[in-house]
């Protein structure tokens, strides 16, 4: 017996059919049996048969972007495409683009912290501060430990090799690596790449940051 395969969003099914174990003959819904959570997609498994043979009983995959404007005439789904809409033209409109929109910073040698304030949820914001001050501000998205590779080549371009790093503070790991496992060894990554071309600079030496 193949897993029964539902749509999120575009039914609710998944949450009230009943499922069958093909081997106890456990009986509930998706809800109610061991649910796991991927990027793509949530599985269900039987919760009562042993965890290692559980049969999978169902997935629920979530759509595209696109799969979601093609069904914008669907009860929720009209609002919740256009605030991913606005999430991302807010972000364009707002985020940090070049070096020009950075301030000075009068000293030799410094490092910046990549911060956060979640204190509006409706405006989340991720803060690049060089000690308690703010030089730049941009909305916060989820998992953005790709788009801390991309502030760090501009604060790069800005500052030169008197930046020696970009350090994330406890706050802001959760949405830096949200669920990305390997988010952390990239970031640290990044940063060691950040500080190995700040002491080529201090040599005289050009080691391209990405
Ligand atoms: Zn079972």
């Amino acid at each position: 017996m193949s897993a029964r395969h539902f749509d999120h969003y575009f039914d609710d099914l998944w949450k009230t059919e009943v499922l069958e174990c093909p081997k106890c003959h456990w009986l509930g819904t998706f809800e109610q049996g061991t649910v796991e959570y991927f990027d793509q997609l949530m599985d269900c498994h039987c919760p009562r048969c042993s965890s290692l043979e559980a049969p999978m009983l169902a997935i629920v995959s979530y759509p595209t972007l696109e799969e979601l404007r093609s069904n914008q005439d669907k009860p929720g789904i009209r609002e919740y495409v256009q605030r991913i809409d606005d999430g991302f033209d807010k972000f364009e409109r707002e985020k940090l683009r070049e070096p020009e929109q950075l301030p000075e910073i009068n000293e030799d040698s410094f490092t910046l912290a990549w911060d956060n304030d979640h204190s509006n949820p409706d405006d989340r914001r991720t803060l690049i501060k060089h000690r308690d001050t703010v030089i730049f501000s941009e909305p916060a998205r989820w998992e953005e430990y790709k788009r801390f590779a991309e502030v760090a080549e501009i604060l790069k371009a800005k500052y030169g090799h008197r930046l020696k790093d970009l350090v994330p503070t406890s706050r802001s790991e959760d949405w830096l690596w949200g669920d990305k496992l390997s988010a952390p060894d990239y970031v640290d990554s990044v940063r060691e790449r950040l500080r190995e071309q700040s002491r080529a600079m201090d040599t005289g030496e050009q080691i391209p940051l990405f």
